[in-house]
């Protein structure tokens, strides 16, 4: 294990800007990151957990240690009739995971194709796509206390999961490093398959009967097409999330703006797709020098290139301003800014 200074971040993270790490070190092992949390009591630094960078935004050099966690890892932990679970460490890469789950025939995770980034970083802001989020499937979390050294082994239902959101990114935000997840698959669960394209796109694909291995096929091929890959242009997927706004809100702004679509949500309020409201707005294909808003998509902020994480950050505050202005809504981010 090696500490380095004043280290490149920048292919280390999907937006691509060229910050710098004051230290940095990959953990390989559990054992790894338990002996770096030590070293980092002695040392009283700022401190980063790393995964695969897929929805932070660094904004400025980072000034203490970033700990890339790199642990791998799937296990079988138990199985019955039907059921099984599935213990896998916080470094191994999300999508391999679903291919590994997809080859054993167990569904709950397919439509989750190709989301970027590892499984430690997963639950923390719940990923979500085509009418799947992962609280769905985690089963309970160990995670580790940085302070403390504590070790914690928390239910999924106790995880406060929520729209992009979970204790992760509140109460525990910055406090604790997700060590291991514990998914349980239900062998037996019905494929979704209403949600977006996946029943056009299976179609296309001459599917009338479809297996696991089909809708993760269908769901990676609507995402390649609508997508940017980071590879070639720089960014983290939605910077915003969809709005929820309250019945009355909906209804006035439904006089004024016929359109707008909306989608009734459990809580009662009124989920607004954030693309249709920025697209109103006039932001879609928008450049600024190297900053911008992807041409097919108005929730993907990129950097095409050269492109500060200040000027995409500044770029995001105007698209929520103008938002604010035009329909008295407020748009969050739901990229990390740092
Ligand atoms: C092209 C593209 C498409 C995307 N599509 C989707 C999508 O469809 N749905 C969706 O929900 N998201 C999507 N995302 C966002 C992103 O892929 C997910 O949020 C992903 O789960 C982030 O994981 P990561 O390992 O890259 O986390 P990172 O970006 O490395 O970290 C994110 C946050 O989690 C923290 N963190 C990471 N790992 C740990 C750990 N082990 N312990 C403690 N804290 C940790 C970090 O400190 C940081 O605050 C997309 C991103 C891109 C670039």
């Amino acid at each position: 294990m090696h500490l380095d200074q004043n280290v490149s971040l920048k292919t280390l993270h999907t937006f691509g800007m060229d910050v710098e790490a004051k230290y940095f070190v990959e953990a390989k092992t559990p054992e790894e990151i338990l002996t770096l949390l030590n070293y980092r009591k002695m040392i009283r630094m700022p401190i980063l957990f790393l995964g695969g960078g897929s929805n932070i935004l660094f904004t400025r050099d980072f000034p203490g240690i970033v700990i890339r966690i790199n642990v791998k890892g799937i296990e079988v932990m138990k199985e019955d009739q039907n059921s099984v679970w599935i213990r896998v460490q916080a470094g191994e890469i999300w999508d391999t995971f679903v291919q590994f789950c997809v080859d054993k025939g167990w569904p709950g995770v397919e439509n989750l194709s190709l989301i970027p980034g590892t499984v430690g970083g997963a639950p923390v802001q719940n990923i979500g796509a085509y009418g799947v989020e992962v609280k769905e499937v985690i089963d309970a979390i160990h995670y580790v206390e940085i302070d403390s050294g504590k070790q914690h082994h928390i239910d999924g239902k106790d995880c406060c999961f929520g729209y992009r959101d979970s204790i992760f990114k509140q109460t525990l935000r910055g406090k604790v490093i997700l060590m291991d997840v514990t998914f349980k698959l239900n062998k037996k669960a019905a494929f979704k398959l209403d949600y977006g394209n996946i029943r056009n796109e299976l179609t296309l694909m001459q599917v009338e009967t479809p297996t696991l291995n089909d809708v993760r096929t269908a769901v990676s091929n609507i995402r390649l097409r609508k997508l940017p890959d980071p590879a070639k242009i720089g960014n983290a997927g939605s910077f915003f999330k969809n709005p929820m706004i309250f019945v009355e809100l909906w209804e006035s702004l439904k006089m004024k703006f016929p359109s707008i679509p909306g989608f009734k949500m459990d809580s009662g309020r009124i989920k607004i797709p954030a693309a249709w409201l920025l697209e109103q707005c006039g932001w879609k294909g928008y450049r600024i020098g190297d900053a911008g808003v992807y041409p097919d998509q108005p929730l993907v902020l990129v950097n095409y290139g050269n492109a500060s994480g200040i000027q995409i950050l500044d770029l995001a505050n105007k698209m929520i301003e103008s938002v604010q202005e035009e329909f008295g809504i407020h748009l969050e981010m739901e990229v990390n800014v740092i």
